[in-house]
């Protein structure tokens, strides 16, 4: 059984427990990384601390090249990356291989990005200002942070942490989810032989409900990046040391249609954003709002979709692979059930292999099954009837979640008017729910998060502005 340990301080950790990372494909164990300990995790703590000044002393320029050294080894390694991903986590080989092109890139625009950054300056001459000052506000490095990733991107939602932060000069305790743990580890074994210095990426595993509440606790945090789901993004706000937090939470991102133009281009559109990944994408569409009259037409067009979905093993590069656990592919089976049980269309799809669900498209589903309201992350598009325009908005925004929504007409007008109604981050007019492109600001309101990703934002949130005023 291959084992891989966790990284401190640019050293591998010989802890006494394993944790077992499984194939969700085959439903065995793939291999195991380090649990570690309360007492390994505060070293790693004290690692980050011990690095930051030196870290952020040595200059931006020098921060570039180790940076830029780690991007070209994500690239020359990406054939091992992808792999590891494929098993870890049972996507698409070709789409973990565009994981971590997308990464690199990333991390390439990341470094043009701060290279934008502006030093604010006034003086006398400065609007408001009546004293003979010169002042200047530099963003600098906040200081130890700590990125906790999901499973379901696990470089490129850890970098998309790691790298504005490292640059900007923080160090990292980075936690990657248990599945993309060996991912996880495998991009800090990469970090030091880009010779990033001792303790400024460390990388620590084991169970997140057993090792999250002492992470989060720990007194040397200065602000924390979580990617995951609702429940332990709130535990998180409950009872982290730090207030300093940016959370990116889950879902139910709706595509809602208010006429009955370009269905059929809309209707791929509408399968390309909810079923990709199996549907275990934060900003997948998860429901379908629309009148009964164009649900009549659409439905059948999106069955025709559904139905040319390809399923199978990640090595074969479906669309659909296994989920990621049988915890979470029996979630969907009940969402399933429950709907049919209350009168859902079961439209197509509906049967499981072990962790690997059918595509399944439900129709006149009612705002009295679970499936209108829970985040499935998985292979499931419930469609919901509703007539007019201002009902279809209520029940948008009666979710708890607030990440995306698509809106989709012929009217840009009457869909812009329509997306300023809606309680969510960003709305997509004509276009499918999606993360990116990643120089976008990224964000959820109501349950799916707090704060604001992207590259811009990212450095923004990892740093903060230091004053300096001189009186002339
Ligand atoms: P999860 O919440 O189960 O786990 C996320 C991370 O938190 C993992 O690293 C996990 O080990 C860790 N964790 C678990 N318990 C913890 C605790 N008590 N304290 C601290 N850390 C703990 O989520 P998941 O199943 O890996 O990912 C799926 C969820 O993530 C979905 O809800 C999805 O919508 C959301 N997500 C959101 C975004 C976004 O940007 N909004 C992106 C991707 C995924």
């Amino acid at each position: 059984m291959e084992k891989f340990k966790a990284i401190i301080n640019n050293q591998e950790i010989e802890s006494n427990s394993w944790l077992d990372i499984m194939d969700p494909t085959t439903d065995e164990v793939y291999a195991q990384v380090s649990a570690l300990s309360a007492q390994e995790i505060d070293s790693a703590f004290k690692a980050a601390k011990a690095a930051q000044k030196n870290w952020e002393a040595i200059g931006i320029e020098k921060r570039i090249e180790f940076l830029t050294r780690w991007r070209d080894l994500m690239l020359k390694n990406e054939e091992d990356l992808a792999t590891t991903m494929m098993h870890e986590i049972a996507k698409a080989y070709k789409d973990c291989l565009t994981e971590v092109r997308r990464t690199a890139e990333y991390i390439d625009l990341t470094i043009s990005e701060y290279n934008d950054l502006q030093v604010l300056t006034f003086d006398k001459n400065s609007k408001g200002i009546n004293e003979d000052i010169i002042a200047e506000y530099k963003r600098i490095a906040k200081g130890v942070g700590v990125g906790i990733s999901p499973f379901n991107y696990p470089i490129n939602l850890a970098v998309s942490k790691l790298a504005p932060g490292l640059l900007t000069g923080n160090t990292f305790v980075f936690k990657p989810a248990t599945q993309g743990s060996i991912v996880g580890i495998k991009i800090g074994q990469l970090a030091i032989e880009a010779g990033i210095p001792a303790g400024v990426l460390n990388v620590v595993t084991g169970r997140g409900r057993e090792i999250g509440d002492v992470i989060v606790t720990n007194p040397l945090i200065d602000f924390i990046s979580f990617t995951g789901s609702v429940p332990v993004g709130r535990r998180l706000m409950e009872i982290s040391s730090s207030k300093d937090l940016v959370l990116e939470l889950g879902g139910k991102d709706a595509a809602i249609l208010l006429d009955d133009h370009n269905l059929e281009n809309i209707a791929k559109d509408i399968v390309a954003g909810a079923f990709s990944y199996s549907g275990q994408r934060c900003t997948a569409i998860k429901r379908v709002i629309t009148t009964n009259d164009i649900a009549d037409k659409l439905t059948p067009l999106i069955k025709a979709e559904v139905a040319k979905l390809t399923v199978g093993l990640p090595s074969e590069n479906p669309i659909i692979t296994p989920m990621i656990d049988k915890k979470s592919a029996d979630f969907v089976t009940d969402l399933i059930n429950d709907a049919i049980k209350k009168g859902a269309t079961l439209v197509y799809g509906g049967s499981r292999d072990k962790n690997l669900l059918q595509p399944t498209l439900l129709d006149n589903v009612t705002v009295e099954m679970n499936v209108a309201w829970e985040e499935p992350f998985g292979p499931v598009l419930p469609i919901i009837r509703i007539n007019e325009i201002e009902n279809m908005i209520n029940i948008a925004n009666k979710s708890n979640f607030g990440l995306q929504t698509s809106v989709y007409s012929k009217d840009v007008d009457l869909a812009y008017k329509v997306a300023e109604q809606l309680e969510v981050g960003t709305v997509n007019i004509n276009r499918r729910t999606q993360r990116g492109p990643d120089v976008l600001p990224f964000l959820g309101v109501k349950d799916s998060g707090f704060g604001v990703q992207g590259i811009k934002e990212t450095i923004l949130s990892t740093t903060r502005y230091r004053g300096i005023i001189i009186k002339k």
